[in-house]
């Protein structure tokens, strides 16, 4: 089932067009992955679909209800909640404050305190170090701190903007590694991404953005095996 659909989609910002006529879908259970060069639309389309930036023409439908125009925090509250590119987690709060945060939607104490406890299990780091500031973990921790905070909202679909950006090889594998687990555990994703082999190695299915436009697209292994692919994006 197409959890996620989006229809011609256009932004522009002024007379810059960011994103051009594009079209994808996420199904239910998939890891989705868009991918491209710096400035290709990625961040672009993920804020629409956020309800963060408008689009200048197209459709976007998250669970059968068109949402293009439907304010940021009434779309969280339907099932969808994204982890910003930069992580930004807020510096002088405390890392359980970050995550209490990501529920401020919910009143409901018992849901947020089972909500809590299983970001906990998942990111055991994130306990550990539960009253130090946010400012003062590492970039790793951080990114696992902002998808922490995302889940506390218990989404439907999780929109991921480029969480292996300026980590460590070993942080990298580590974060893939949770997505694929956030996955299993039923948690659909859209994962835009600039390291194209480790997205497109995740990914059930991905589109590739050239210029605001989509030009390939494909299962992760067609995409990874494509020559248009392996040429642009993992220099062979
Ligand atoms: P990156 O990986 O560098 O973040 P991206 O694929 O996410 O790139 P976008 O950030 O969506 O790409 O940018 C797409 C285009 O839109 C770029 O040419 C960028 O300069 C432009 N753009 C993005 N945000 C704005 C803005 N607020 N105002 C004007 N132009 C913008």
């Amino acid at each position: 089932m197409s959890m996620l659909n989006v229809e011609n989609l256009s932004v522009h910002y002024g007379i810059i067009q960011a994103v051009k006529d594009v079209s994808f879908e996420v199904n239910e259970g998939e890891v989705v992955s868009l991918i491209g060069a710096n400035g290709a639309g990625k961040t672009s389309i993920l804020r629409t679909i956020s309800g963060l930036v408008r689009p200048s023409s197209g459709k976007i439908e998250f669970l059968g209800s068109e949402i293009q125009k439907i304010a940021s925090r009434k779309i969280v509250a339907s099932g969808l909640s994204q982890v910003p590119e930069g992580r930004h987690v807020f510096s002088g709060l405390t890392v359980l404050e970050n995550l209490e945060m990501g529920a401020f939607l919910n009143n409901n104490r018992d849901e947020n305190k089972a909500n809590l406890k299983r970001v906990f299990e998942r990111f055991p780091r994130l306990e550990e170090r539960k009253n130090q500031d946010a400012a003062t973990l590492s970039g790793g921790e951080q990114q696992m701190l902002a998808m922490g905070r995302a889940l506390m909202s218990q989404p439907k679909l999780l929109l991921l903007d480029e969480p292996s950006m300026g980590l460590a090889p070993i942080f990298i594998q580590e974060i893939f590694d949770i997505i694929q687990d956030i996955q299993k555990q039923g948690t659909t994703v859209l994962l835009i991404e600039q390291n194209a082999q480790k997205a497109l190695s995740i990914a059930n299915r991905g589109y590739v953005l050239e210029t605001g436009k989509v030009v390939l697209s494909g299962t992760g292994e067609e995409l990874l095996a494509s020559d248009e692919v392996r040429k642009a994006y993992l220099g062979g």
